[in-house]
């Protein structure tokens, strides 16, 4: 197990006027390799608890422990080791002359020489699509909001994290630039084998995205399996403040005229192959 929860709780400001009760008495844990979404209306603790997974934040109850380590003041640098950490419009932290510059930095303070920390950030251009030659010696804030986005997540995926913790990874980008980060998303898992958490509330793209969805509702654990079965109870969803996918909605709202239409569906490619199936039935009949 990548990352384990146990009976964690956390109070913003405990004892002043302020206190505020974030999270309370998780337990779970997300499984190596795979891409675990954390899903939740505002204010639910997704930002909250992806910040316990590299020690930004401490509980104030209960534990979180990462590839075996014990989250703790002690550990934090160990523990940011095993996990990177992309924060929401990680491009508002590029601050470097250019691109390469920006990517190095973190691998040059952890001692790796300028030589090589330059051929290791170009190879992170190149995993995240940014040619090098091109646009390694620009200034970041010459590039596109998509591609200030990627340089950002490079300057990450360079110090080579085993878990990488994403929070709204595509949020404000057009079209575009939100699949490109998700593909980018899909690669890093299924051809680097990385562990991603991704906080979204975005039910269509973690419908495409995740092999587990756990969704928060007020600090509290609401629900946590497969897409299948999370997405299998609207009225649970609904009570955690999020909808269906459209494509499920779609085959749910057909199925009142569609009888014995399956409804299990929650992705497009799934959805239409629920439709093609259902249509080539009727053509026997
Ligand atoms: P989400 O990411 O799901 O929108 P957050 O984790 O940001 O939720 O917030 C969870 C709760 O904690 C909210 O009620 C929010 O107002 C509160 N909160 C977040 N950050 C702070 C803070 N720095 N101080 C006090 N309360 C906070």
């Amino acid at each position: 197990m990548s990352i384990k929860v146990d009976k964690l709780s956390y109070t913003y400001q405990p004892d002043t006027p302020f206190e505020k009760e974030a999270l309370y008495d998780l337990t779970f844990e997300i499984p190596d390799g795979q891409i675990t979404a954390i899903m939740g209306h505002t204010g639910s603790g997704k930002s909250t608890l992806a910040q316990h997974f590299n020690g930004l934040l401490l509980p104030t109850d209960g534990s979180c422990t990462v590839n075996g380590l014990l989250v703790n003041s002690k550990n934090l640098k160990e523990v940011r080791q095993h996990v990177g950490m992309i924060f929401q419009y990680p491009e508002y932290q590029l601050f470097d002359e250019t691109v390469l510059k920006d990517i190095a930095y973190g691998i040059l303070l952890r001692g790796v020489d300028p030589v090589e920390a330059e051929k290791r950030a170009a190879d992170a251009m190149r995993l995240v699509g940014l040619d090098p030659e091109t646009l390694g010696n620009r200034s970041p804030f010459d590039l596109s909001g998509g591609q200030k986005r990627r340089a950002a997540i490079a300057g990450v995926l360079v110090m080579e994290p085993e878990i990488l913790v994403m929070d709204e990874p595509a949020a404000g980008l057009d079209p575009e630039g939100r699949r490109e980060i998700l593909n980018l998303v899909r690669t890093l898992n299924k051809e680097r084998g990385i562990t991603v958490v991704i906080v979204s509330h975005s039910a269509e793209d973690m419908a495409e995205l995740a092999d587990n969805i756990l969704v928060l509702r007020q600090g509290r654990l609401h629900a946590y399996g497969t897409p299948r079965e999370v997405f299998s109870d609207s009225s649970n969803l609904e009570e955690a403040g999020l909808e269906l996918p459209l494509a499920k909605q779609l085959l749910i709202n057909l199925s009142q005229f569609l009888p014995g239409l399956d409804t299990g569906a929650y992705t497009v490619e799934g959805a239409t192959e629920a439709i093609i199936q259902y249509s080539r039935g009727e053509a026997h009949e």
